[in-house]
């Protein structure tokens, strides 16, 4: 019999040499393998035939046998069509896969696979499978794993496919001995809230019973599934509720002093007045900085809603009591941008503050004279990246921590920058503005404040489709902005997987603007290879006026601020995630001057999904709107970039937002509970094995 904590490589089908594979992606024992969820069902208790397919249906679920194939190479370069013939006893039918040419070794005449997938009517060929999912069944399956029910679907892990995961947890489920998974959720709890027992929830997950409805299941609805969203709602509360609790047991290390004379000095220092919401919210962070115990705030405003400069101004009450205060931002472009709006603040006069600049690109030389400097306390104000937290990097007295777009961050690194100082105040912001409840629950440990009230005298952004047959338009109105004096940017994207071939085309889309289209112009470039001053270079001629057309990677997606801009173009706009089309979108619309962004759609083959997330974009400038839909399309993991940081993946918590009243039930069972003990909490947290240990023990230093 195996346990939870039996570790992988005993598993048969795993064995030592694939469990090395996904030892790397933490998952080491049985029951982080029963956490790997899959990523949606197929219906096989019966297969559709192959003679009632049409196009316009949702997807179906096959059984054929291939009875012929080609590999079909166009005369576009690097563009392979995989045509295959399949036939089931009601008839045969085309499927079809684009530059996938390797199946031509793979889906070879006489093999029978299950096929997911749906038909289109494509251009020459009339109607095919368009790209379908497939899954070879050979092998006899007498247990009934592979077919006669509804099967999961996984997820590639390391070495493992679909069908072999499939395999391996049947196996395991089998063979387990339940009570070695602890229950985590407290039996009333459970009871309360209709609950099922650990075991059962994920049995049922990964083979769910024979009457159970897909539809439930794509809803994540079934009983089965709530268990563990609110499992893991609930546990993550815990974890949060009790770092919350031990943050607002702490003293603070100094005191503050806000006289009426320094906030007159630091409102002299604005070129403009403060919104409503800016002045509240600077309020709610002043008085935490006069209460006993430290700050762990977050503040949440929509892109362009004026956060930098209630940083700004928050980091310079601590300098003026006396404190280094720290500004972390995600990407050097920003860093060197901050620098300069607050030494411009500054050069107005009537505060002092020593500043310090600490980046990756930052030479061995200027490094350690900074290290000293803020080892030494002369630099008052550093900002900086990732360099920050480096464990060289000493402060003398650091008083207050500033985290800009947070959600570039992690909690792991939010805790290592706030083991510098004696507990400092932490602020942390973000422009992905996402429900209260949400909000509550992924920063559960945080207090919010939000600016929901935009700087006066916005004018809205147009924002529009446009196809390649349209580009001849487009650039000509891009001129049109141009030569009455304003600046563009055109973003191209870069796709992390092959990043070099991207950054190549991107130069010679650069290369060709400059000497084609516009070369009467002036057209620069950014991305993230350029050295640290380069960068800084090309932003200060954009920001200056000198460039006029500036082309750039996502580098400039956050925070980058350029108010004579009005023209963002984004090519392959389909490529992009909703939240950051909102935030590169975000660059332009910053001045009274009517700005316009350009959605170009690029490829034949985008998909319905990609036109339906650019239409959000047409239609609303709303960011909360925007974030909503993202969260529905992407998950909470692909939205804050929870796996980076630490919170694992959160497979379920985006799924909490959309059942009523789930999100905030375990939060206040998990808030209560603590309440109530939290050495009764804390045993629960200690009993977690695997990655959840991991994973909360990372919140919980924090
Ligand atoms: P974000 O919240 O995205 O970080 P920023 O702080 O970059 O936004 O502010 C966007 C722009 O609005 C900046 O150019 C800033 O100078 C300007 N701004 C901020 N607050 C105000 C205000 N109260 N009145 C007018 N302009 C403002
Ligand atoms: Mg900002």
């Amino acid at each position: 019999m195996i346990r939870a904590d039996t570790e992988l490589r005993y598993l048969k089908g795993v064995g030592p040499r694939r469990a090395v594979g996904l030892a790397g992606r933490e998952l080491v024992s049985v029951e982080d393998l029963l956490y790997v969820m899959p990523t949606r069902y197929e219906d096989r208790r019966s297969f559709a035939r192959l003679a009632d397919l049409a196009p316009f249906q949702a997807e179906s679920t096959l059984s054929v046998r291939i009875v012929s194939s080609r590999l079909i190479r166009t005369r576009r370069k690097g563009f392979t069509i995989f045509r295959a013939e399949v036939a089931d006893d009601s008839g045969s039918f085309p499927a079809v896969w684009f530059n996938q040419p390797y199946l031509e070794r793979v889906l070879v005449a006489g093999r029978n696979a299950v096929l997911y997938g749906r038909v289109v009517v494509q251009k020459n060929m009339g109607a095919v499978l368009h790209n379908p999912e497939y899954e070879f069944l050979e092998d006899d399956d007498t247990e009934g794993v592979h077919t006669g029910r509804i099967v999961p679907v996984y997820r590639k892990q390391a070495e493992l496919t679909s069908r072999m995961l499939r395999r391996v947890l049947h196996q395991a489920l089998a063979e387990i001995d339940p009570r070695s998974l602890n229950e985590t959720v407290p039996a009333a709890v459970a009871r309360h809230h209709d609950l099922m027992g650990r075991f059962q929830a994920l049995r049922e997950v990964h083979f769910p019973p024979r009457d159970a409805g897909m539809h439930e299941l794509e809803q994540k609805r079934t009983p089965a599934q709530r268990t563990l969203i609110f499992e893991e709602v609930f546990l993550l509360q815990l974890a949060l509720a009790l770092r919350r609790r031990t943050v607002k047991q702490e003293r603070r290390g100094g005191s503050y002093e806000i006289s009426e004379a320094l906030r007159k000095r630091l409102a002299g220092l604005l070129p403009f007045e403060l919104t409503r919401a800016q002045e509240r919210v600077l309020g709610e962070i002043q008085a935490d900085l006069c209460s006993d115990h430290p700050m762990q705030r977050l503040l949440q405003g929509d892109v362009g809603s004026g956060k930098t400069i209630v940083a700004l101004l928050t980091l310079l009450v601590a300098v003026e009591n006396g404190y280094q205060g720290v500004l972390m931002v995600p990407t050097e472009i920003l860093a060197e941008q901050h620098l300069r709006n607050i030494r411009a603040l500054i050069d107005r006069g009537g505060v002092d503050c020593r500043t310090g600049l600490l980046t990756g690109s930052l030479r061995a030389g200027p490094r350690r004279r900074t290290l000293e400097r803020i080892r030494s306390g002369d630099v008052q104000l550093a900002i900086g990246t990732h360099a920050l937290f480096e464990p060289g990097v000493e402060f003398a007295r650091l008083g207050l921590v500033v985290i800009d777009e947070q959600h570039r961050f992690g909690v792991t690194q939010r805790a290592a920058l706030s083991q510098k100082g004696t507990r400092p105040d932490v602020l942390v912001m973000t422009a992905t503005p996402i429900p209260r409840s949400l909000a509550l629950t992924i920063y559960g440990d945080l207090d919010l404040s939000q600016i929901d009230e935009m700087p006066p005298g916005r004018t809205p952004i147009a924002t529009v489709m446009r196809f390649e047959h349209e580009r001849g338009k487009v650039y000509g109105g891009l001129r049109g902005q141009i030569e009455n004096g304003r600046q563009a940017y055109v973003v191209v994207p870069l796709v992390e997987e092959n990043e070099r071939r991207d950054r190549k085309a991107a130069e010679a889309f650069a290369r060709k603007l400059a000497e084609e289209v516009f070369p009467d112009l002036s057209v620069g470039m950014i991305h993230g290879r350029l050295k640290g001053e380069e960068k800084d270079r090309v932003m200060q001629d954009f920001a200056s006026g000198e460039i006029q057309i500036l082309v750039a990677t996502t580098v400039i997606e956050v925070g980058v601020d350029v108010s004579n801009a009005t023209v963002m173009i984004i090519e392959h706009a389909e490529r992009f995630g909703l939240s950051q089309l909102h935030q590169l979108r975000g660059r332009v619309g910053r001045g009274s001057e009517r700005s316009y962004c350009i959605l170009m759609i690029g490829g034949e083959d985008h998909g319905q999904d990609a036109r339906e997330r650019l239409k959000i974009m047409t239609a609303t400038s709303d960011g909360f709107r925007i974030a909503e839909r993202d969260l529905e399309l992407r998950g909470a993991g692909a939205v804050f970039g929870t796996q980076q940081h630490g919170l694992g993946d959160l497979q379920f918590v985006a799924q909490a937002v959309h059942i009523p009243g789930m999100l905030d039930a375990a939060r206040t069972e998990a808030q209560r509970m603590v309440e109530l003990g939290a050495p009764a909490a804390r045993e629960i947290l200690e009993s977690l094995g695997g990655k959840w240990k991991r994973r909360l023990d990372l919140v919980r230093v924090g």
